[in-house]
């Protein structure tokens, strides 16, 4: 579904990422692990459009490199921002229909735009019994299923999240990986950003390490979860 080949991406004179080439298959979870400043934002924010760069994105068998964030997004790669940034002045099923994707007034996906709300309130009913409340007003993990679902909302063929797991409460995360395992399984591969290491690579199918821009290592995520340079950096375990 996706294949990035040697993306370099800079911000002025700083080179952020120096060749990353990675890939997504059809019915994957990939997850993407490093520390901060690796770089995991960037290959995000690279491929969604955000940042320009050089190298190759391909996506559904077509490239995307030059494309504009908006262009990338109508093709139905959705990125869930870091930091979630639902919009808290709207309600929260306000913020779900700014999710649905639109060309020239017209819905790219064909289909009821209710019957996709009731789908997003069946995968997370807590956002059901607050669709008029404020996002403001929402706790960190609401506000988390509700970026998520606005995604959702644009049929995404590849959902691209970005720390879901940030500053959320441990019980909170399980729930929303649990939501994130379900999604996958209903048909989207999902392109996982995550610093919590050991949560992704029990989620995850393959995962990829970066490290100041590079990638140093990838695999099966079971296979990782045993290696013994992941052990030390990235799950606090010692050799
Ligand atoms: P975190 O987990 O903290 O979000 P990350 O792995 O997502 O980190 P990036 O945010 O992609 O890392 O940052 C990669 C590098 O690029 C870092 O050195 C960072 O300081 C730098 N960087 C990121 N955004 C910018 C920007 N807008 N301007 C200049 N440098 C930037």
């Amino acid at each position: 579904m996706l294949k990035v080949n040697n993306l370099v991406a800079n911000y002025g004179r700083i080179e952020a990422l120096h060749g990353v080439s990675l890939e997504v298959g059809s019915n994957e979870i990939v997850a993407l692990i490093g520390s901060n400043g690796a770089g995991k934002t960037t290959l995000l924010n690279s491929i969604s459009g955000h940042v320009s760069v050089n190298g190759k994105v391909e996506f559904d068998g077509e490239e995307i490199t030059k494309l504009k964030a908006h262009n990338i997004s109508r093709k139905r790669l959705l990125q869930v921002p870091e930091g979630r940034h639902v919009f808290p002045g709207l309600s929260v099923e306000q913020n779900l229909l700014v999710g649905t994707v639109i060309d020239s007034g017209i819905r790219i996906v064909s289909g009821n735009y209710k019957e996709d709300l009731e789908m997003i309130y069946h995968t997370f009913p807590r956002l059901k019994e607050r669709r008029k409340q404020l996002a403001w007003s929402l706790s960190g993990g609401e506000q988390q299923m509700l970026a998520i679902g606005r995604a959702l909302m644009g049929h995404p063929k590849l959902l691209m999240l970005d720390e879901p797991s940030m500053g959320l409460a441990p019980i909170i995360i399980s729930e929303l990986f649990e939501k994130i395992v379900e999604i996958n399984k209903s048909g989207t591969p999902v392109l996982l950003v995550e610093q919590n290491a050991s949560l992704a690579l029990c989620v995850s199918n393959r995962a990829y390490i970066i490290e100041r821009g590079k990638l140093t290592l990838s695999g099966d995520s079971k296979e990782l979860m045993k290696d013994p340079r992941v052990c030390e950096a990235y799950l606090g375990k010692a050799k």
